[in-house]
């Protein structure tokens, strides 16, 4: 007979460990199942491993400051190596103390791959388990093109087992992901080339935002080409990649090529169809808003869902689904509006609300923009020509702020208080009402005319 729990989650990423502990917190017997590393996608081949690279390609930014501040430094270079190795075992660590995590909380952790046998029932390893509710948090993986030798290229899971830096790189993509990773691997060494299909990375981001990264990714050395695919890979005898490409070249050779061109959700092994899940087109889960599939019962969180692709959106999605199945809040939800996030760019972008595009088409006339350019202090003193650009998007006669959008120095951290009032209605005339914080840059976000 299949072992019962009140609730089996699959995945142990973000999503799973949060909606789990949560019910077992409740009192719920509760299960999670994982293949892989515990920590999922965030802490394994995400934002953890990334932010350490970031704070690499940011001190070496800082070290090509220096002198315009009075230092004279001899510099002796970079050791990748040295920085993986500790990079990695920061991860290893993480991943430990999710063991402590779920043990403490009383969740039992199941190792291995899980499938579905119908709406109620899983199978592991040929085990039989059984819950009254089923989370699907099963994250994504990379999505690598269907193109002649297109195996030759790696992802950003490769990104992470790379033990040098590469000297040449292809990047295919103009997301977030694509352009992070362009900025840490030329600030680290490489000569980044960022083959892009249209004509802007970042599509779905703020005009404004969108054309000062283009404009920082070219000054800081990066070869953008837009509107240029990649059509076949082959590997040259001599060992380098050589990209046929269509657009603004032809023939492009580098040293390492890397998809960075969406991701796929983790559904198909997943037998969902014998439970009667349907799934979108691209695979994805569709639920409502209150995280259920189609199917009663069945849930899914995170990544493998439509929704915000961020590690804060499946831990808040796991940890409401939990307070309404187990927490006695059966309205508990999470509202997909005024999600902020940040693109770990050089330098970081901040975004939050509508952007100028969609505020307009919503409201029209009512829109009225507050927007400031200007060089940081800090860099009055350094060879970079970095300018910091903000944005407020306000909305009828009260001006109440729907849309923030920052680039420049410091916004990674700056954004997170003005989301909270942003969330809470805040107007323009709240900013303007703040005592400003002198001198910073976030004193410009309440003193915009
Ligand atoms: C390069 C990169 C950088 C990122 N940077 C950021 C960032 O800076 N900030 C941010 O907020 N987000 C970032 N993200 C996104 C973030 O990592 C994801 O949104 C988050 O990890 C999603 O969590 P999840 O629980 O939905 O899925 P995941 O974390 O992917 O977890 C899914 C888990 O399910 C397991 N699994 C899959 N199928 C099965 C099965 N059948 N049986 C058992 N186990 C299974 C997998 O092994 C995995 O551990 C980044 C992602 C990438 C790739």
């Amino acid at each position: 007979m299949a072992k019962h729990y009140d609730l089996i989650v699959i995945g142990g990423g973000s999503g799973g460990l949060s909606v789990a502990e949560r019910a077992a917190g409740y009192g719920a017997r509760c299960a999670l199942i994982e293949a892989g590393r515990l920590g999922g996608t965030c802490v394994n081949a995400g934002c953890v491993p990334k932010k350490v690279m970031w704070y690499a390609a940011h001190l070496a930014h800082a070290l090509d400051d220096a002198p315009g501040y009075g230092f004279r430094l001899d510099y002796f270079g970079f050791d990748w190596q040295k920085l993986k190795t500790a990079r990695d075992g920061y991860v290893r660590d993480i991943n430990e103390w999710y063991l402590g995590y779920l043990a403490d909380a009383g969740v039992e952790l199941i190792r291995g791959f899980a499938r579905f046998v119908d709406a109620h029932t899983l199978e592991v390893g040929g085990e039989h388990l059984s819950a009254d509710h089923i989370v699907v948090a099963t994250g994504g993986r990379p999505r690598i093109p269907n193109l002649p030798g297109a195996e030759f290229g790696i992802t950003s899971d490769g990104f992470f087992e790379l033990s040098a830096c590469p000297p040449r790189v292809a990047i295919v993509g103009s997301g977030y992901i694509a352009v992070e990773l362009a900025g840490m691997l030329q600030t680290l060494g490489a000569e980044v080339t960022l083959l892009v299909r249209k004509d802007q990375v970042l599509r779905p981001f703020d005009a404004t935002i969108r054309e000062q990264l283009m404009e920082r990714l070219r000054e800081d050395g990066i070869t953008v080409l837009t509107r240029t695919q990649v059509r076949a890979v082959a590997r040259l005898a001599s060992g380098p990649l050589s990209l046929h490409c269509d657009g603004q070249v032809s023939v492009l050779q580098v040293d390492t090529l890397l998809w960075a061109i969406g991701r796929v959700p983790n559904t198909d092994a997943l037998d969902l169809a014998t439970a009667g899940v349907t799934l979108n087109p691209d695979g994805s889960i569709p639920t409502d808003p209150y995280q259920n599939t189609d199917v009663p019962g069945v849930y899914a969180i995170g990544d493998v869902t439509e929704r915000f692709h961020l590690t804060p959106v499946a831990i808040a999605a796991g940890r409401r689904l939990a307070d309404r199945l187990f927490g006695q809040q059966p309205e508990r939800r999470l509202p997909y509006e005024n999600i902020p996030s940040v693109v770990f760019s050089h330098p970081p972008i901040g975004v939050i609300g509508l952007t100028e595009e969609e505020a307009r088409q919503r409201h029209g006339d009512a829109v009225k923009i507050y927007q400031t350019r200007f060089r940081p202090m800090y860099h009055t003193f350094t060879a970079r020509p970095t300018h910091t650009v903000m944005k407020l998007v306000c909305v009828g006669p009260e001006e109440k702020i729907v849309g923030c959008h920052l680039i420049g120095e410091g916004v990674d951290e700056i954004l997170q208080g003005f989301a909270v009032a942003i969330r809470m209605g805040a107007t323009k005339r709240d900013f303007d009402d703040t005592v400003a914080i002198h001198p910073t840059s976030a004193e410009e976000l309440v003193t915009m005319r």
